[in-house]
């Protein structure tokens, strides 16, 4: 007779990118007393050995083997036979799966800097040292966040010798480094961590404090990988975990931020070293771009605008002028037809970008700006044969073909993302020794722009128009903050000018005029009444299809199957809009349509997000 054992059922959280898909933990089990939350073991997953980590082990039963089905499997070999991440950390990564809707292995794997174990599940000698340093919660901890390693550094020259006990760190630090300090970091051997919004991830054992400069600083939100955690929420988190002190430092605060500040969730100190040093603030100006159209000037440059390069060009100064477009123009359309070119992979309208070749040649471009898709410039148009085409909206490209003409011979440079790090490391060199003219720039010179607008004797936003034309909720956040960066920066020496089309539109006004306050009072009421953030939680559904039509048939299909079981389940503030039409239109030549989820709070979304068959975007 087969007698019934103890078995022990665990779930196991994948360390794989792979297994992203996978939200929830897997079950396993074993027939050990050995397993504890925190270890790092290999399970079979899809015919393949992975690590994983031991998220939840269960209280064990007295059970037949065969009772336990094919579906659960044994578990594997133990990598690491003691809990490799703090239970902070645990907690830290359950929290941010459920908030950005993914694995908790994903943030785990962020947290973990002995890559080469998860690639070869073997462990090397050096490593094993690292690794095995036990924890001591007995320090006080404090972590110092700064957007980029520029700022870093900065803080760094101007405090040293006061921070000899402090470690850095950021994303460029060599693989050995990263793991040194994190094993100083879980072992207590480190007061102040003074990083970029990598560090978050770091294994505090005790953390008092955490201090976020210039939080406003986009940075702090990895737009550019996936998954795009902002800093600033993790660290809300951690302040939950560790209940310390979370101050933002800002000069220019999000609505967000402020709100919070007001609610007593975070100490916000404004910072106002700018505006102290200086008597007077810069002499600004708003161009109105209608009355330019009335009077027949039809570029995009305004008669004052002119006017005031003029006067650059005979003082010997030097100019910045802002545009938000790269390029030459934000499409190239058929003149007869009305045919638009744009991507055939993501149906965003192509730019038309001029570069030179090697050899001095002028290549014309037509280059997607969302997923970088690249063809030369067609002859003709593929509809109606017509040669004749226009450019629709400017880009920077197109600034600097006009000043080319009208103020021939002034040594004019470009800013922007299609140029290389030393080519601009070289155009601000030059430009601080006023031996360009006119530098044109796109959102890409906001890293640079303490040197760039402290030579400028004339700063000019082509078009602050390109901000509220995107379909953003916090587009008038970011118009006002980047009004106000730039304005905090100059002296009375210094003019602004900023052309719109809409010269009477608020934001531009308080922004100029520093009411930060009127600012907030209008966009938190219109916030709180469209329900978006701070007064709720997003998630995007997303439902494609080679057929638009279908595409969008799934997605209204999905809206109402969802608002039945938002009914059912009395869910009453969580609303769905759309469908929308996705940005951009198609994702690998599928249509994209869209349905918003807004959620009064996280588990009245997360049960929304359980049932959709859209794939969720955070
Ligand atoms: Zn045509
Ligand atoms: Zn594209």
């Amino acid at each position: 007779m087969i007698k019934s054992q103890e078995i022990y059922l665990l779930e196991v959280i994948p360390l794989t990118r792979s297994a992203r898909v996978l939200k929830d933990p897997l079950l396993y089990y074993s027939l050990k007393n050995n397993l504890q939350e925190g270890l790092m073991i290999l399970i079979p997953l899809r015919k393949k050995n992975i690590p994983g980590v031991v998220w939840r082990v269960f209280p064990p039963q007295k059970m037949f083997l065969r009772q336990i089905g094919f579906q659960i499997q044994p578990i594997g070999q133990i990598l690491i036979s003691q809990p490799v991440f703090t239970s902070a950390q645990l907690k830290l990564a359950e929290y941010l799966g459920n908030y950005y809707w993914i694995s908790p292995g994903i943030f785990l794997q962020m947290m973990w800097p002995f890559k080469n174990i998860l690639r070869s599940k073997k462990i090397n000698r050096q490593d094993k040292v690292l690794i095995d340093s036990p924890i001591d919660s007995r320090i006080d901890q404090k972590l110092i966040l700064f957007p980029q390693i520029g700022h870093l550094e900065n803080f760094v020259k101007q405090n040293q010798g006061k921070l000899k006990d402090a470690v850095i760190f950021h994303s460029q630090l060599r693989v050995k480094k990263n793991k040194e300090i994190w094993s100083q970091i879980k072992s207590g051997q480190v007061k102040t961590i003074i990083g970029t919004r990598q560090a978050i991830f770091l294994p505090f054992v005790n953390l008092r404090e955490i201090i976020i400069n210039e939080a406003e600083n986009h940075h702090y939100s990895s737009w550019d990988l996936s998954p795009h955690y902002s800093a600033k929420i993790v660290a809300g988190y951690l302040k939950k975990i560790f209940n310390s002190k979370l101050k933002f430092i800002s000069a220019t605060p999000t609505i967000q931020d402020y709100y919070l500040s007001q609610k007593k969730k975070i100490e916000l100190e404004i910072d106002n070293s700018l505006s102290k040093l200086k008597k007077e603030s810069c002499q600004t100006e708003i161009i109105d771009l209608q009355k330019e159209l009335a009077r027949g000037n039809f570029s995009i440059l305004s008669q004052k605008l002119e006017e005031e390069l003029n006067g650059i060009v005979k003082k010997n100064q030097s100019a910045l002028l802002f545009l938000g477009r790269r390029g030459f123009s934000k499409a190239l359309v058929c003149q007869d037809c009305g045919y638009v070119f744009t991507c055939p992979n993501c149906g965003t309208s192509l730019t038309r970008h001029i570069e030179k070749s090697p050899n001095g040649e002028i290549i014309e471009k037509l280059i997607c700006h969302h997923c970088g898709w690249e063809q030369p410039k067609p002859k003709n148009c593929p509809t109606c044969h017509s040669y004749r085409f226009k450019n629709v909206g400017s880009g920077v490209q197109k600034i600097e073909y006009i000043l080319g003409r009208i103020l021939p011979g002034q040594k004019v440079a470009r800013l922007d993302s299609d140029i290389n790090k030393n080519e601009i490391i070289q155009i601000i060199n030059e430009f601080q020794e006023n031996k360009i003219r006119f530098l044109i720039a796109t959102q890409k010179f906001l890293s640079y722009a303490n040197l760039i607008l402290s030579q400028a004797k004339l700063v000019a936003i082509i078009s602050a128009d390109t901000f509220l034309s995107i379909p953003d909720f916090q587009a008038a956040e970011e118009l006002f903050i980047f009004i106000q960066k730039i304005k905090q920066k100059l002296n009375s020496s210094q003019k602004f000018l900023i052309q719109t089309y809409s010269p009477q539109n608020k934001i531009i006004q308080w922004a100029i005029n520093d009411q930060f306050e009127k600012f907030y009072q209008n966009e938190i009421q219109s916030r709180r009444q469209l329900n978006y953030p701070p007064f709720s939680y997003l998630a995007y559904l997303e439902f494609t299809h080679k057929n638009k039509l279908e595409a969008y048939q799934k997605a209204s299909d999905e809206k109402l199957r969802l608002e039945k079981a938002i009914r059912q389940w009395q869910l009453s503030s969580i609303e769905i809009l759309g469908p929308i039409a996705g940005l951009p239109p198609m994702k690998k030549g599928l249509f994209v349509w869209r349905l918003l989820v807004k959620a009064k709070n996280l588990s009245d979304r997360n049960k929304i997000l359980t049932i959709t068959k859209g794939r969720v975007e955070i």
